[in-house]
């Protein structure tokens, strides 16, 4: 029997929302300013329709100013940068997000790189990664899944990482990469692995802290994991499971799950970790930057 803890990111979710509401209000309150969240998505990828819809749902949900902007698949990139300069001057927008992927014609670092860094709440834009590099975690605007990442960190082992070994598996730019920033800026002893990575097994072996960021189903083994360790699961795998006789689809992480919570310390599920998450730390963001233009601190 583990005694092992299931990370409730859900649970911390909703509890950040309720705070970030508050702190919304507060600021409409005392500054009439209520925090704005411009969405811009090219095209009808049915994935990122969902993703927005969310994205949107829980803006208003804490009170937010939230807008849409839906462009057709064949739009000229002129038109979208438009639209972002538009957006940038608007001053009832604290924030803005470009959802990716963008179709082919399209080039997704001049329409990231366009948004101003003061509005990028996604901290895609290379001012807010370079403020993130040099270790001015306070002062930049941070990815938001890495972002919750570290908050459900700091709940198992504090927010001094200090003395202890992390590994991040996966190296792209909106997960792996910023998260070993942030590992490091909180004094752990980062490693990131990747698929060019002789011997992962081992390399996770030696890990009290792994975060796991592939794309591959069950690819992280219980037999992996130090015991102890505290497990970080943001793999977001579709696959299918018989279920009564009947192939369904589910989702799944890049750890097995099972095997993983008799070894480790604590585990993130999939879902209801560190999906939950993510969407809360673009709403902290925005308020975030809502603040900075009302003079509040962040
Ligand atoms: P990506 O495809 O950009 O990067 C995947 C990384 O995994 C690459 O750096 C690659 O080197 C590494 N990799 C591939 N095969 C490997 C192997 N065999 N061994 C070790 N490393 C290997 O993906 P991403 O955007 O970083 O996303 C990773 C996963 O996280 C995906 O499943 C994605 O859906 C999910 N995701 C979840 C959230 C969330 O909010 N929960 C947010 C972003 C991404």
């Amino acid at each position: 029997m583990t005694t092992a803890i299931r990370i409730d990111g859900k649970a911390k979710a909703a509890e950040l929302s309720k705070e970030i509401t508050a702190r919304s209000e507060a600021l409409l309150r005392d500054h009439g300013i209520r925090p704005g969240l411009a969405v811009v998505i090219v095209g009808e990828d049915p994935a990122s329709q969902v993703y927005v819809r969310n994205k949107q749902r829980t803006a208003e949900a804490c009170g937010f100013h939230s807008v849409r902007h839906s462009l057709a698949e064949d739009v000229p990139q002129a038109e979208v940068l438009a639209l972002i300069d538009e957006l940038n001057r608007d001053d009832a927008i604290h924030g803005i997000l470009v959802q990716l992927p963008l179709p082919d014609h399209l080039d997704e670092q001049t329409v990231t790189q366009s948004i101003l860094p003061v509005k990028d709440v996604d901290g895609f834009h290379y001012v807010n990664i370079g403020k993130l590099t040099a270790g001015h975690v306070d002062d930049a605007f941070v990815p938001c899944t890495p972002a919750g990442i570290m908050l459900l960190i700091e709940d198992q082992v504090g927010a001094d990482l200090s003395g202890l070994n992390a590994v991040v598996i996966g190296r792209s730019n909106i997960v792996g990469k910023p998260m070993a920033s942030l590992l490091l800026a909180a004094n752990a002893t980062v490693t990131i692995s990747h698929s060019r990575t002789r011997d992962l097994a081992g390399v996770v072996r030696g890990a009290d802290i792994v975060v796991a960021a592939v794309g591959r189903a069950n690819m992280v083994r219980g037999d992996w994991i130090k015991p102890g360790a505290v497990v970080i699961d943001v793999g977001i795998n579709r696959i299918e499971a018989e279920v009564d006789g009947e192939t369904k689809t589910r989702l799944t992480g890049d750890v097995a799950f099972d095997e993983a919570i008799e070894v480790a310390a604590a585990v993130t599920p999939v879902p209801g970790g560190v999906g939950p998450m993510t969407i809360t730390m673009l709403m902290s963001n925005t308020l975030r930057s809502a603040r900075l233009a009302a003079g509040e601190g962040g």
